[in-house]
């Protein structure tokens, strides 16, 4: 088996075309050589390894130059962000999340925001030297954000913001935040609005949350911020919409990231299959492995077909592609978690090894089956969309 040659059938409507593989291997040999040195184990955000994505030009196909003025529409297409993630998560999973967060948090703005404040952010988060973050999440509301509770009170001149936020990534060492707060107590989902917040703004604090996974994550705790009214984005109480424009886009794109891991973990088990002997044979030739390589095959091309369709209806204006999205990112990262593991059993003790790849995506892949919608929201969304 090989990647990326063989996995798409040429007949397939959304088979990846000569340039796009192309692509997909210069991300794989950029991650490898100029990134994956840079990864550590640190609990914050690794700035060394953002500023070098930056350098790389990767974070520049996140957000193309048409989009630093502000230019209606402008965005990298589904398919191309998928392409990135699923390149970074191959080689250098730390380089993968940051870019991703990046995305989650200067998108709301790129698409929303105005033309100044897109100037004064993107190129700054395109180029590396500004986090980003998006806080959405609370500890009493993650599933269900329009029971969001963070205030919003309007003063002159802008709102002051009052509450907190939990489960932040990047957080509380992001430069900008874009925020998600309640304007209108009555009105649930249609009561909140979309602000962006600097790092640095009075009344503005946190702390970090340390996690299973190292994971930049934390709280935010708000007690008054100011936030002048250019800040908004789009219009108050529409903020749902800000916040859906983006998990739209990157929905299928965590699926992409998820395929990375499960294609990591799958040639790592390949490699070892062919390699190790016990009772005097292959071990890839006793047919319980076998048969673990075959269905972890079969999982991961056809997780990578449902993400790479679920881009490319996207990218071609299918107007209703919230199923298409959910179908993706849950059976993706559902995947990715079974087929790391069967690869850990193929390998045996060695895999659990501190340093071992594969015990890095251990852990690495479990966050995604809850983050951007868990995979029980996910089947919610599909069993509303089918009947
Ligand atoms: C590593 C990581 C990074 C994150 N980064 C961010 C970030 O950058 N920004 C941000 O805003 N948030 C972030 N989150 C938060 C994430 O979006 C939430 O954790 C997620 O939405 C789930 O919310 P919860 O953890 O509060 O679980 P809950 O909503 O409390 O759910 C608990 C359980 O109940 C289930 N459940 C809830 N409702 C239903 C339903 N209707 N039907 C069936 N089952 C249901 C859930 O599936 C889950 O199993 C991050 C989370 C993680 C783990």
């Amino acid at each position: 088996m090989s990647f990326p040659g063989e996995w798409i059938p040429e007949k397939a409507p959304f088979w990846l075309s000569r340039e796009q593989r192309g692509f997909l291997e210069e991300i794989r040999v950029l991650a490898r050589s100029e990134l994956a040195p840079l990864q550590n184990e640190e609990a914050g955000v690794n700035r060394p390894l953002l500023a070098a994505l930056g350098r790389s030009g990767l974070l520049a196909r996140l957000f193309p130059e048409s989009t630093w003025e502000g230019k209606e529409g402008a965005r990298i297409s589904a398919m191309a962000l998928c392409l990135l993630r699923e390149g970074l998560a191959m080689e250098c999973g730390q380089a993968e999340l940051l870019l991703a967060l990046q995305g989650l948090g200067a998108y709301p703005i790129l698409q929303s925001g105005t033309v100044d404040c897109i100037r004064e952010w993107i190129p700054k988060v395109a180029r590396g030297e500004a986090v980003a973050a998006f806080a959405l999440s609370e500890p009493g509301s993650g599933s269900d954000p329009a029971a969001l509770q963070l205030r919003a009170e309007e003063v002159p001149g802008g709102w002051r913001l009052f509450g907190e936020k939990w489960w932040i990534s990047n957080a509380p060492e992001a430069d900008v935040y874009t925020v998600f707060a309640r304007t209108d107590p009555e009105a649930g989902a249609k009561g909140v609005s979309a602000f962006v917040v600097p790092g640095d703004s009075d009344g503005l604090t946190g702390e970090h949350t340390e996690m299973l996974a190292p994971h930049p994550i934390g709280r935010l705790f708000f007690d008054g911020v100011f936030v002048p009214k250019e800040k908004l984005l789009g219009e108050v109480n529409r903020g749902f919409r800000v916040a859906m424009r983006t998990l739209d886009l990157f929905r299928p794109s965590v699926g992409a990231f998820a395929v990375g891991i499960a294609q990591r973990a799958l040639d790592i088990a390949l490699a070892w299959a062919r390699e190790r002997e016990a009772f005097g044979k292959k071990i890839g030739s006793f047919q319980a492995i076998g048969a673990k390589l075959a269905d972890m095959h079969t999982g991961t091309h056809a997780a990578r077909l449902l993400v790479y369709a679920a881009a490319s209806a996207f990218d071609g204006g299918v107007e209703s592609n919230t199923a298409n999205a959910a179908s993706a990112k849950l059976f993706a990262t559902e995947n990715a978690q079974r087929v790391v593991d069967d690869a850990i059993q193929i390998l045996g003790a060695r895999a659990l090894v501190h340093d071992h790849p594969l015990a890095h995506l251990y852990l690495d892949v479990r966050a995604p089956r809850i983050y951007e919608g868990t995979s029980e929201i996910q089947r919610e969304i599909l069993s509303r969309a089918l009947q």
